[in-house]
């Protein structure tokens, strides 16, 4: 089967994770992707295919004779679809020598270059589109279908290689993509996730990531008689955040610029809270932003006295990239794999966190790669065939780089 036809085949199995599940997978209907895939790494030629039972799938290649010093190299994509939009029968519309002009989509959407300015860019090309009521999950499915042609091409094309190892995962949408990976079984030393937007991408910064949860406590009166008593814990809420530098929330941030993100406030004259996610690439300024917080909740208490506000601070993930600095091998043969395409290499922060993130904390440094897909979660996500073929060729000649690596 082509890239393509994979892509089409993976695309119209409805595989949404679901946020807050306590299961594993967090939907039972993701086994339905699950065993479809592991029957077609069978198919391409991987070996010891196992379907995990918490719904990761795993299988290897062993390296080619002469070839066992080599180290052994992963490649992971995700299986699920984001929660965002409805990922259920989604019907790919796949449209020949693209002339780049705006697409209809149906459902009163089009795809136009004013809102996706790439898009004349693709002319030419043979774009993917969604029929406008579903998202079409080239997120990650593209990176599942293009990991498994490269295997079958590899092995077609003799092309010699280190031990490789292939791993798919569930619930990446729902955070929780690497939680279950069993990386002794995977074995790999080095790997990368095909999760990306640009194929010349080869991301691997990406934020310091915690959340703040921090609660006010009211002294409540009756109003008419509350001079100098009353403690209103939804104004202490409101001083608080008005401490905080106005510029620095997502919507006047962008590249290696951090925030403070307001994600809810709740409360009354009695009790209050404000849950925010704090969110920096640098290592000490995200200390700085949580010594922040801190200075604050210190300040309100001097002022109204110890326990009017509690703050409570949790990290999430950390910048993998002081991770991936001692195997920056890992995104110098990325970008000359991307190079011998005939790309422009590219390596942009990620302003959010990857299962690389993770990864790399587990133990294996783990970048991330492009798919060429486009507009992810939602109705107007599109892809190019001719984007995923070349996919394909940059990810065999990482794993030809890889077998002349030695450590
Ligand atoms: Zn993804």
């Amino acid at each position: 089967m082509s890239v393509k036809d994979l892509f089409l085949k993976y695309v119209q199995i409805h595989s949404v994770s679901r946020m807050g599940a306590e299961s594993n997978p967090s939907n039972e209907l993701e086994w339905d992707i699950a065993k479809v895939v592991a029957e077609d790494m069978r198919a391409v030629g991987l070996k010891n295919v196992t379907l995990a039972d918490n719904c990761y799938v795993y299988g290897w290649l062993d390296a080619t004779p002469g070839y066992e010093d080599a180290p052994a190299i992963g490649f992971i994509a995700h299986m699920d679809t984001a929660t965002d939009f409805c990922g259920e029968n989604v019907k790919p519309r796949v449209i020949e020598n693209y002339d780049g002009s705006d697409v209809e989509l149906g459902a009163g959407r089009s795809l136009t270059a004013k809102v996706f300015p790439h898009l004349p860019s693709l002319a030419g090309k043979t774009l993917i589109v969604t029929d406008g009521t579903t998202l079409l999950g080239a997120d990650d499915k593209a990176g599942i279908a293009e990991i498994l042609t490269a295997v079958s091409e590899i092995i077609a094309e003799g092309i010699p290689h280190g031990r490789l190892c292939i791993g798919f995962t569930p619930d990446e949408e729902v955070g929780l993509g690497a939680a279950g990976f069993d990386l002794p079984l995977f074995g790999a030393k080095y790997a990368y996730t095909v999760d990306g937007g640009p194929i010349n991408s080869v991301d691997y910064e990406c934020f310091n990531a915690a959340s703040a949860s921090v609660s006010f406590k009211g002294f409540n009166v009756h109003p008419g008689s509350a001079k100098n008593t009353m403690i209103n814990a939804a104004l202490l809420a409101m001083e608080f955040n008005a401490m905080l530098p106005a510029g620095s929330i997502p919507a006047h941030t962008e590249g290696y610029q951090g925030f403070f993100h307001l994600l809810s406030v709740e409360g009354n004259t009695e009790a209050a809270r404000l849950e925010y996610i704090v969110r920096d690439h640098d290592a000490h300024l995200f200390e700085a932003r949580q010594k922040q917080l801190q200075h604050i909740t210190q300040l309100m208490n001097d002022k109204y006295g110890g326990g009017t506000v509690t703050l409570e601070l949790a990290q999430s993930y950390r910048n993998m990239a002081e991770l991936v600095a001692p195997a920056f091998h890992l995104v110098e043969n990325a970008k000359k794999a991307i190079a011998e395409a005939g790309l422009e290499p590219v390596s942009t922060p990620i302003r959010g966190g990857t299962d690389g993130a993770t990864l790399s904390y587990m133990g294996l440094p783990c970048p991330n790669l492009g798919t060429g897909g486009w507009a992810a979660h939602g109705p107007y996500e599109h892809c190019t065939v001719e984007d995923m073929e070349t996919m394909v060729g940059i990810i065999k000649g990482i794993t030809a780089l890889y077998a002349q690596h030695r450590d």
